[in-house]
């Protein structure tokens, strides 16, 4: 299994069955063409977003909340997919696992300001995460029909850790690998 030091930035690492094992440090996007080695995310509230292709030559894992998608943290897994393996954004298919909603995000006024994914309530703004990552995908030429979005909230689900809502260390992990 490659683990990622998430730090909330852009960073993405092709790493291979040589990385087994590791936790790379400042990283929050893996690829690999290993369709037997464990990529794992570790998340509470974040997006967890598992990438492929059509023809399971490649798989990634990303890490995303609102600093990674605005850095576009999705935006160059998918540039060096498409400069590393040839496999553009029409071939591939993505699952963004569960997250916190939008009515359980209240973000302030500078956040809410970098996204047009907010909605305001009683003059409080919530960000949709999962909103911002599918518009961001849709403009690289991911295909709608290839985007699954798990609408399960973290902070509503009892078996989901959540930082809002508890303030913990505690993080849900997400491990993927090709069946091979
Ligand atoms: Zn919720």
């Amino acid at each position: 299994m490659v683990r990622m030091q998430q730090v909330h930035g852009n960073k993405v690492v092709i790493v291979s069955n040589g990385d087994d094992g590791k936790a790379v440090p400042g990283c929050d996007g893996l690829i690999t063409n290993d369709p037997k080695l464990e990529l794992a995310v570790r998340t509470a509230d974040c997006l967890p977003i598992l990438v492929t292709d059509k023809k399971g030559l490649i798989h990634g894992v990303i890490h995303a909340g609102w600093r990674g998608l605005r850095k576009r943290v999705i935006g160059k897994t998918l540039n060096l997919i498409n400069r590393k393996f040839g496999i553009g954004p029409s071939n591939l298919r993505i699952y963004i696992g569960p997250h916190i909603c939008v009515f359980h995000y209240e973000v302030k006024g500078d956040v809410a300001g970098f996204f047009d994914e907010t909605v305001i309530i009683d003059n409080k703004k919530y960000l949709d995460l999962a909103l911002v990552a599918n518009n961001q995908l849709i403009n690289l030429g991911v295909l709608k029909k290839n985007i699954e979005i798990n609408k399960t909230c973290t902070f509503e689900s009892k078996d989901h850790f959540s930082y809002r809502r508890d303030k913990t260390n505690k993080r849900n992990q997400y491990l993927f690998r090709l069946n091979v």
